[in-house]
């Protein structure tokens, strides 16, 4: 409902949603912390993001993986509400570098070359 606003963002490489008709940029190179993160066994590679935009949370929720037991919230796309990846609320021991950082599944984005000079940094883009 409404009009939701859009966050254009400026990097060497931009990280969009997958989506086609929707492309909206979630992530720059500027926050990525690890590109060979990895959530081993169900969808394959994942990157780890020190911060996210345009994105909405889901519900905490209790996720079991091989590094142990994690609070996560989900995260949607703002605009078109796919789901991206998800963000680590509470780890357990010897994980707590996580703690507070995004995730985004490789599957779910896609990274193009961005400019610097394209829109200066924090334009409000509105999409209806
Ligand atoms: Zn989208």
């Amino acid at each position: 409902m409404g009009v939701k606003f859009i966050k254009a963002l400026n990097g060497n490489v931009i990280y969009q949603c997958r989506n086609e008709k929707c492309l909206t940029p979630v992530a720059t190179n500027f926050d990525l912390i690890s590109r060979n993160f990895r959530k081993r066994g169900r969808s394959g590679p994942a990157i780890l993001f020190e911060n996210v935009q345009n994105v909405i949370k889901g519900a905490k929720t209790k996720k079991r993986m091989l590094t142990g037991e994690h609070i996560v919230q989900l995260v949607y796309c703002k605009l078109c509400g796919a789901a991206l990846g998800w963000h680590y609320d509470f780890t357990s021991e010897g994980q707590m570098y996580k703690e507070g950082k995004f995730v985004l599944e490789v599957a779910n984005v896609k990274a193009v070359s961005g400019s610097l000079q394209s829109v200066p940094f924090g334009q409000v883009t509105s999409i209806v």
